[in-house]
């Protein structure tokens, strides 16, 4: 009888790609991050990329990255380096 390998995430049920891990966990390993960052910067991937932006899904996803950075800069202080160079002048 066949077995069916399962990721070695504690409770992730889903089936195992490589590493040991489900797609989704490998694709969130420092390697699978390399690797995408390479093939971005490829013609391909920078074609691969902008096919995806243009597709309804690529521009939602487009908004919801820029919503969450505006959170974040929301919630960064005015100006971060002030209080460092306050205490390096005295
Ligand atoms: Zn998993």
């Amino acid at each position: 009888m066949a077995t069916i390998r399962i990721c070695n995430v504690e409770g992730c049920q889903r089936k195992h790609v490589s590493h040991g891990l489900c797609q989704m966990h490998y694709n969130a390993t420092p390697a699978a991050r390399a690797t995408r960052v390479r093939y971005r910067a490829t013609p391909a991937g920078k074609a691969s990329k902008a096919r995806y932006k243009a597709t309804p899904a690529g521009r939602a996803a487009q908004a919801r990255h820029r919503a969450a950075a505006k959170e974040r800069a929301k919630g960064l202080p005015e100006t971060p380096q002030a209080p460092t160079l306050a205490l390096n002048a005295q």
